[in-house]
């Protein structure tokens, strides 16, 4: 469906734009054809409609019985200039709650009403400022709270990842179109798209959109924080390796409410990129009750996660011993990184670790602090070596975005099977136009009200 014809035209909205609470000032916005009429009924000091574009003004907010409710600054952006391409008024007035609510009912007292939740943003969408990926990406980059998580949603926001599904749009509307040239000819058996040149375009396409949709799962751990589970014997010293990494980046420390006492989880930010530390219960072999539900939870956490962290006490744990638990670990857990961690090393004078082939770790003290910091940089290598190494990859973050790619890729499977099966073109233009369908939802050149309405309510009023 086409955008346009979503446009919400008439209303005029408003809304706080800061967060609420006491800021110092706070920015109320306005947005809408009738922003300069509604905003000259309570503006003193000079008339707004009358002012140019993107122009600052200062002036008064009044009541009706011409009582001052504060001192503000307006500044203007007239249609289509603006972020939702409608006439926008942002009122910066001090940061009481009482001074905003008062703005605020003054403006819908003369006819702008109260903004839903991303209205903003979605009107910028509709009036085609932004493509949906573009939008939002503004939530995630006002959520981001980390550099790697800043990184990917600005890109996103400049329209990297939109220019990327554009590109592979037009590549797969190529192919439909000599198809469905072929089929207008078909009764002349002429064979416009040469069948190889075609399995060859498809097999790019399917490496492209593959490319795209396994890079979820790092554009997910960059925005959620990398879920790194801390296995071992109890006393290995998981927790005290716990508190040492979470006293180097004291600045950041958060723990995650609701956790339960047998997995804890914290969060570390390295290089930018956010760890997120789960403290197993001590896995062993028990008859306990209790402590045989902490330790499916660890097995469930470790399933979770995307780095296993493998902590053995270097003075009690054979050699054998533990390389037998790493090999089963790395057996039981094929798609995640195993990294060993030799702890207690400050009991030797010299420690050396004999690491199987194949396999990365490190000797620490983790009650000493001695090499914390080597143990970091292979936990942030670890995420490296599958990400950001090529600035011009693009890195999916959003569950919707790589479910599309996933339903692209079933359609593109469809595709493959209808070539080998040697069936009609008209199968098989129709099953591009499927892929072709899937990859604009992400775009939102297919879109339907049901999905908008979800996916800016997810914003906050006011953005
Ligand atoms: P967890 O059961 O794996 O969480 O182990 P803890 O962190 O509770 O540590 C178990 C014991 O080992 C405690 O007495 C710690 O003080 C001790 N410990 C932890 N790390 C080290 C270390 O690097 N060197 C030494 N010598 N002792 C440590």
């Amino acid at each position: 469906m086409n955008p346009e014809q979503f446009t919400q035209k008439e209303d005029t909205i408003v809304a706080l734009s800061t967060p609420s609470g006491s800021g110092a000032i706070g920015v109320i916005r306005v947005s809408g054809k009738d922003t300069f009429a509604v905003c000259d009924q309570v503006f003193y000091g000079k008339t707004l409609s009358e002012q140019a574009s993107h122009t600052v003004h200062f002036g008064t907010i009044r009541n009706d019985e011409g009582q001052i409710i504060d001192e503000v600054v307006a500044a203007l952006f007239k249609a289509p200039r603006s972020f939702t391409k409608e006439d926008v008024i942002e009122v910066s007035c001090h940061g009481s709650q009482y001074i905003i609510q008062q703005v605020i009912q003054l403006l819908i007292g003369k006819g702008a009403r109260l903004a839903k939740a991303g209205e903003f943003t979605q009107r910028a969408y509709l009036n085609g400022r932004m493509d949906l990926a573009q939008a939002e990406a503004i939530a995630d980059l006002i959520a981001s709270d980390s550099k790697a998580a800043h990184q990917v949603a600005m890109k996103q926001m400049r329209g990297g990842f939109s220019k990327k599904i554009t590109q592979l749009r037009e590549e797969f509307t190529k192919l439909a179109a000599l198809l469905e040239l072929e089929l207008d000819f078909s009764e002349e058996d002429v064979e416009f798209a040469n069948r190889d040149e075609m399995q060859r375009q498809l097999n790019h396409l399917k490496t492209a959109v593959t490319d795209m949709a396994q890079s979820f799962a790092l554009g997910n751990a960059i925005k959620n924080g990398v879920p790194v589970a801390i296995v071992g014997k109890p006393n290995a010293g998981k927790s005290t390796l716990l508190n040492a990494l979470l006293q180097e980046d004291k600045a950041i420390v958060s723990a995650i409410p609701g956790t339960t006492r047998d997995s804890i989880e914290d969060e570390v930010v390295l290089e930018g990129i956010r760890f997120r530390f789960i403290d197993t219960a001590g896995l062993r072999e028990t008859a306990d009750e209790v402590e045989s539900i902490g330790i499916a939870r660890a097995f469930a956490k470790m399933k979770e996660s995307q780095i296993l962290l493998y902590m053995f006490d270097a003075v009690e744990e054979k050699r054998e011993d533990w390389q037998a638990q790493v090999a089963q670990l790395q057996a039981d857990h094929p798609d995640t990184k195993v990294i060993v961690v030799a702890n207690k090393i400050d009991e030797y004078a010299r420690f050396d670790l004999f690491l199987p082939d194949g396999v990365v770790g490190c000797g620490i003290s983790a009650k000493e602090h001695q090499q914390i910091d080597r143990l970091q940089q292979l936990l942030i290598e670890a995420v490296q070596a599958h990400q950001l190494s090529n600035q011009d990859q693009v890195i999916v973050t959003n569950l919707r975005h790589y479910e599309a790619l996933q339903d692209t890729l079933k359609a593109l499977a469809q595709v493959q099977q209808t070539l080998d099966l040697g069936l009609s073109t008209e199968m098989v233009a129709s099953d591009i136009r499927t892929a072709i369908y899937h990859l604009g939802e992400i775009t939102g050149q297919i879109s339907n009200n049901d999905l908008l309405e979800f996916i800016f309510s997810k914003f906050c009023i006011g953005k």
